[in-house]
């Protein structure tokens, strides 16, 4: 069936970009990778650090509400799709099945499976060649080992447990009691032509969950498809169709809660697009001293003003910065020294601004210039207030 050939195909894609995307890089980073030690999460070619949390909750956001979306539009697709208990178990009952004559070398592949899967998750957390080399040397210590430690105990329950925590503890399964509406996609029984249903039962054993749709809809079921092509192929014996279909309307994407929740996705993916186009590599902020006392004195006529001048550096490699402080007509135009911020770090450095008598009469603010020496087009201008004692 086409459908059947469809979620195969999806599933089978799923499987091949989480294991081969650790290994393909934009600008000498996996397309995904989160890379803890440094603070940093990489994501086809942009390094966000940790601390432009606005980016990460952002797309955390999105990734829910989109993931929100297409459950009320369509049901638990997610689960028959790309879910990775789904995938596990699935993969799972593949080589239970081609190994029936051999159980050992089944539960042998079936461990060896769900250790290349943990290999996988931990991949995108650490280079895959320091978990190798970790393992080669039996470093229990490393923490790449102690994540693929833990993550190859759950997978392993997950593929042993088959469906009894999707039955009982799945978080997603009791939200679809929420997002379901009467419009969502649902595998629904045609009672209309139950008397063509010859009562064989190939539908509920060919069920994942354990469903019986001829009892009517279930919250439970995860529109894997699988009753619909069971049935399709008893019925054809007697030349009938399936008794089983999708409950598909262009209302499942028309409803409200579909409609309002696309909107606010969109709504949010402008916003991420133009806090991304308003980006700048590097964050500089004024302070004043910390110790009022000698943020602002007078020595002799000239008014000394004394600041902190934090410059975060979000790139990866080290820059070097100077500030000009000017007034309107450049009576002043005093250069600091060279402050070198290293890559991926903030930095304090004290400037002490001396104004004379001539300035500070006229004018009650100066303009303070931040320059990146490396990334030349980088400026940053911010007005101050003179501060007299
Ligand atoms: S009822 Fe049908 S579509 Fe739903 S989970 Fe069971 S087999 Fe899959
Ligand atoms: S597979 Fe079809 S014919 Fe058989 S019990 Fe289920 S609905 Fe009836």
């Amino acid at each position: 069936m086409r459908f059947i050939r469809f979620r195969n195909i999806i599933t089978t894609l799923t499987v091949l970009i989480f294991f081969v995307a650790p290994y393909i890089k934009i600008n000498n980073y996996p397309i995904l990778f989160l890379d803890f030690p440094n603070l940093k999460l990489h994501f086809f070619g942009i390094s966000v650090w940790f601390t432009d949390g606005i980016f990460i909750a952002l797309g955390l956001i999105i990734i829910i509400l989109v993931f929100l979306w297409v459950s009320v539009a369509l049901g638990r697709v997610f689960c028959a799709f790309s879910c990775p208990q789904t995938i596990t178990i699935n993969l799972k009952n593949w080589v239970k099945k081609h190994t029936r004559n051999n159980p050992i070398a089944g539960t042998l592949a079936i461990l060896i499976g769900t250790a290349l899967g943990s290999f996988g998750i931990v991949s995108y957390f650490s280079a895959p060649i320091d978990i190798l080399q970790n393992i080669i040397n039996l470093d229990l210590q490393a923490n790449n080992i102690k994540g693929l430690i833990v993550v190859y105990a759950m997978i392993t329950a997950i593929a042993l447990t088959d469906r009894r925590f999707c039955k009982t503890a799945c978080p997603y399964a009791k939200f679809m009691l929420v997002l379901q509406t009467p419009h969502t996609m649902t595998t629904t029984y045609q009672f209309n032509r139950d008397v063509d249903c010859i009562r064989c039962s190939k539908c509920v054993y060919a069920c994942p969950m354990d469903i019986d749709l001829k009892e009517g809809n279930s919250p439970d079921c995860i529109n894997c498809g699988n009753c619909i092509v069971a049935c399709k192929n008893i019925l054809i014996r007697i030349k009938k169709p399936t008794l089983f279909h999708f409950s598909i309307s262009r209302k499942s994407f028309t409803q409200l809660p579909s409609i309002a929740l696309l909107t606010v996705i969109l709504a949010l993916t402008s916003v991420i697009i133009t806090l991304a186009l308003t980006w700048t590599p590097f964050k500089v902020d004024y302070l004043p001293s910390i110790r009022n006392a000698d943020f602002s004195y007078y020595d002799g006529d000239i008014l000394v003003n004394n600041y902190r001048i934090s410059i975060e550096n979000k790139r990866d490699s080290d820059e070097s910065f100077y500030l000009i402080v000017r007034t309107p007509l450049d009576d002043i135009n005093i250069q600091s020294p060279v402050y070198m911020v290293p890559a991926g770090s903030i930095a304090l450095f004290p400037f002490e601004l001396r104004i004379p008598p001539s300035v500070y009469r006229h004018y009650s603010k100066v303009t303070f210039t931040t320059y990146a020496i490396k990334t030349k087009e980088y400026t940053h201008e911010q007005t101050k207030n003179i501060f007299i004692p």
